[in-house]
């Protein structure tokens, strides 16, 4: 799946949710989130988030790898 990073926090523009074709993008409190089981890896959001905050999971960065655990973390609190 992607993956929605940092550049995301109190940024939250909404660009990829508009985009996204099955839905999958939740709102959390400080960022947006992708859930992994829904995403198709389409591509879409990371090609619209304007602060490139998506990267697909195998290609995050170093820096940016926590985000998988914070976003299933995330999903587990719903
Ligand atoms: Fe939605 Fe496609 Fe982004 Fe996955 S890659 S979250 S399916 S827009």
């Amino acid at each position: 799946p992607f993956v929605i990073t940092e550049p995301c926090i109190d940024e939250k523009a909404v660009d990829c949710v508009d985009v996204c074709p099955v839905d999958c993008i939740i709102e959390g409190s400080d960022q947006y989130f992708i859930d992994p089981d829904l995403c198709i890896d389409c591509g879409a959001c990371e090609a619209a988030c304007p602060v490139g905050a998506i990267f697909y999971e195998e290609d995050l960065p170093d820096v940016y790898k926590s985000y998988v655990k914070k976003t299933e973390d995330f999903f587990k609190s719903l």
